[in-house]
């Protein structure tokens, strides 16, 4: 029988790596939620209609990496890409938008059938933070202050910020045409992708990264100077406030990002430490979408991490916890202490809330036990054999001491307050 496997690009994150997942998603937790953003779940299956239209009908996501079926009632399901589709559908569907400041983040897998490679999952997981109701900058520098303090809190020091302005959707619509014309004049340099984008999505071809396209692109007219005056304020005045706030970035005007809601700004936040996927955090101001799908028109800025690129940033650049060890191991003296051994662990964690103390189950020699309890790094063996028992002791065994802490009987009635005071 040919052996079961998980879907090529969807991996299982094993007990081995999950510290690294774990202090990740604490960090970042309790980051955004200092910044006064509230946790939103959504389901991880939409129509696909929300994509289409949120998306756009001609991105890459859309076009060629969503994973789309019909159900039983035959309706058109998507598993979910992305998920601001999904917050601003649900931020519409229960009134949450109208009139109010929203601050949300939400955590979750994510789909997309895309040429595994590292990096480059199709089921991949993102932290994903989202702000409704402000219009000004203010709110998009604090965004990326908050970013900067995560990389910071993480021992992250080699992420870079680079940012770029799309817009209002009228001086991108002018940009447009002068962008097309622009191309169609180098029409013979450009690579097959390109050309087929040519009157469809024309600036996710300066993107490309096709080497003729791109000598094409390095002459291609920059939507700076088709800026009008309010995109080019909201741009100054976030560029100043990230002066103010010491937050280093680069202008790339090549930025374009590749969904379609975008306005305004858009950024990446991107490391040189994890070759070609280098982005790890990406977003912008999407001031059009929440109308798009239906709602009252409202400001709005997101983005989303990758946390597979994060946990392996934190790897490499050994900025990643040790995993935790427990705190003791309790080792059995034999068959008819079994009972009063479970007993002992309970009245323990009883006492000690918070306690990492693993129980010896079934059985086996004093030194097997003793090698299971150094293997797992534990602080201490916790020993009750006969002698103990007969004794109403236990013999606390250092295990992790640098020398001075020796092995003691402890009366049971102690032994709680004993680890209380070893375990700080
Ligand atoms: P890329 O240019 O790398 O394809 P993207 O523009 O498609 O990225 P976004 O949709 O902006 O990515 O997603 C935000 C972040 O989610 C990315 O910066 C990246 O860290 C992560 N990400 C996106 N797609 C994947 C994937 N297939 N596997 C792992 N992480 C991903
Ligand atoms: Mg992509």
């Amino acid at each position: 029988m040919k052996a079961l496997k998980s879907i090529r690009g969807m991996h299982d994150i094993l007990p081995e790596s999950i510290h690294v997942w774990q202090h990740l998603e604490a960090t970042l937790r309790e980051v955004v939620e200092g910044y006064g953003y509230h946790e939103i779940r959504m389901p991880v299956v939409e129509a696909t209609e929300l994509f289409k239209r949120s998306i756009g009908d001609v991105t890459d996501i859309v076009e060629k990496e969503m994973y789309t079926f019909e159900d039983r009632n035959g309706d058109s399901l998507s598993l979910r890409p992305e998920g601001t589709a999904s917050c601003v559908r649900a931020g519409i569907q229960h009134g949450l938008l109208h009139n109010q400041v929203q601050r949300l983040w939400y955590l979750g897998p994510m789909f997309r059938h895309e040429r595994p490679q590292k990096g480059r999952y199709r089921q991949f997981h993102q932290i994903g933070v989202e702000v409704f109701g402000l219009s000004g900058p203010d709110v998009d520098a604090e965004m990326l202050a908050m970013t900067a303090r995560l990389w910071r809190r993480l021992g992250l020091n080699n992420v870079r910020l680079e940012l770029n302005t799309l817009g209002t959707p009228e001086s991108r619509q002018r940009y447009r045409e002068h962008l097309i014309a622009y191309f169609e004049g180098h029409r013979e340099a450009l690579d097959e992708e390109a050309r087929r984008r040519l009157y469809e999505n024309p600036m996710r071809i300066l993107d490309s990264k096709d080497p003729e396209t791109r000598a094409v692109v390095a002459g291609a007219p920059s939507l700076m100077d088709h800026l009008d005056a309010e995109s080019r304020a909201h741009f100054d005045g976030l560029c100043a406030r990230l002066e103010q706030l010491g937050i280093a970035f680069e202008h790339n005007p090549r930025l374009v990002r590749g969904l379609d809601y975008y306005t305004h700004t858009v950024f990446e936040w991107i490391t040189d430490d994890l070759g070609a996927q280098g982005t790890v955090c990406a977003g912008g101001r999407y001031d059009g979408l929440v109308e798009q799908l239906g709602g009252r028109a409202t400001p709005a800025i997101g983005m989303a991490m990758g946390l597979e690129r994060l946990v392996a940033l934190l790897e490499e650049s050994a900025a990643a916890p040790a995993a935790t060890a427990p705190d003791a191991y309790l080792i059995v003296g034999g068959d008819e202490l079994a009972g009063d051994a479970l007993q002992l662990a309970e009245e323990l964690r009883d006492a000690l809330p918070g306690l990492n103390l693993i129980q010896h189950c079934g059985g086996g020699s004093f030194k097997s036990q003793m090698k299971r309890a150094d293997r797992l790094g534990a602080r201490y063996a916790l020993v009750l054999g006969s002698d103990e028992h007969a004794a109403g002791t236990v013999t606390v065994k250092p295990l992790r001491s640098q020398g001075g802490e020796q092995q003691e009987a402890v009366a049971r009635a102690a032994l709680a307050d004993h680890l209380r005071t070893a375990l700080k």
